[in-house]
């Protein structure tokens, strides 16, 4: 089935431009693709360039966000919402309307919350993050792109305003360089579908990771996926739920994570996007797979 999804996104390929506002990501060629699903076994299958390791960039703000609700209390909350923001990933105009909290954690201003409490709890928070991926996927050569960070943080002003106007507001508790830092190098993590299915997995289980320890409780997953159906596909949530119907977080690398509640979670690349900053084909190919399997949630 896999292999059918692949031909029949094959003519949007391509389609859709790679983000250009990090000139690292901007090289990548728009036309390619894959897809992998892991089940709740561990098992894992793919097509296409399944393999193939890319930016991960916002899908890394579910992993920070479980690693951080698993690690504390729910007190996050009192410093990030959990609503839609109907607003760019990067907005400044809502967060002076709402005095430096967040509407969620996975537009940017949330994910820089996220990552500075788990600076609090841990220390190296990316290296933190790292260790999860690594031990999810299987993959010990997980690692960050230096070249990506560097090209990041050379054009991150609009993540340094974000963090500053938070910190301004009392919101922020670790210097907002060392946030930076730590948060463009979450999101230059390289991964491929394969990766990346394996590392969601746990979402699929109800919070369980491979090796059947708990990371986050059975309420929290089921929260996780919450946030992840009504706000992780930008301005786009509303559209990603009629087309796809299950939770699913893009990063503007071109890569989804889509997790089936109690069955698999599946992975899918394509750095084409739209004007919402989401995979054409990779979303496409999501509509595909739970139309094939009947397993949206609606
Ligand atoms: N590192 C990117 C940024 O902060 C992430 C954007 C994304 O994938 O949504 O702009």
């Amino acid at each position: 089935m896999l292999e059918r999804i692949v031909e029949e996104v094959a003519p949007l390929r391509g389609a859709g431009v790679a983000a250009d506002y990090i000139p690292a990501l901007a090289r990548v060629d728009p036309g390619r693709f894959g897809i992998a699903l892991a089940d709740l076994d561990g098992q894992v299958h793919g097509a296409g360039e399944w393999e193939t390791a890319f930016s991960v960039q916002s899908i890394s703000k579910v992993f920070t966000l479980a690693l951080v609700l698993a690690g504390t209390d729910e007190s996050l909350w009192r410093r990030v919402g959990r609503e839609p923001s109907g607003n760019a990933f990067n907005s400044l105009t809502q967060l002076e309307r709402e005095r430096g909290i967040p509407r969620n954690p996975f537009i940017n201003a949330g994910a820089l919350i996220v990552t500075d409490e788990l600076i609090s709890q841990v220390g190296d928070a990316s290296g933190d993050l790292l260790a999860f991926l690594r031990a999810e996927s299987g993959n010990p050569d997980l690692r960050v792109d230096e070249e990506v960070a560097a090209s990041e943080a050379a054009h991150a002003d609009r993540n340094l305003a974000v963090t500053h106007f938070m910190a301004s507001y009392g919101n922020v508790r670790n210097p907002v360089p060392e946030v930076l830092d730590q948060y463009v190098r979450q999101c230059s993590i390289e991964m491929s579908c394969r990766d990346l299915a394996l590392a969601g997995r746990f979402l699929a289980a109800h919070g369980v990771r491979r090796d059947g320890t708990e990371l986050v409780t059975n309420r929290q997953a089921k929260r996780i996926n919450a946030i992840m159906l009504t706000c992780g596909t930008y301005d786009a949530a509303g559209e990603f739920a009629y087309r796809v119907g299950v939770p699913g977080k893009s990063g503007v690398g071109g890569g989804i994570l889509a997790i089936v509640p109690g069955r698999c979670a599946v992975a899918v690349w394509s750095p084409g996007l739209d004007v919402r900053g989401n995979s054409v084909a990779g979303v496409a190919a999501l509509d595909h797979f739970t139309t094939l399997t009947g397993w949206s949630i609606f």
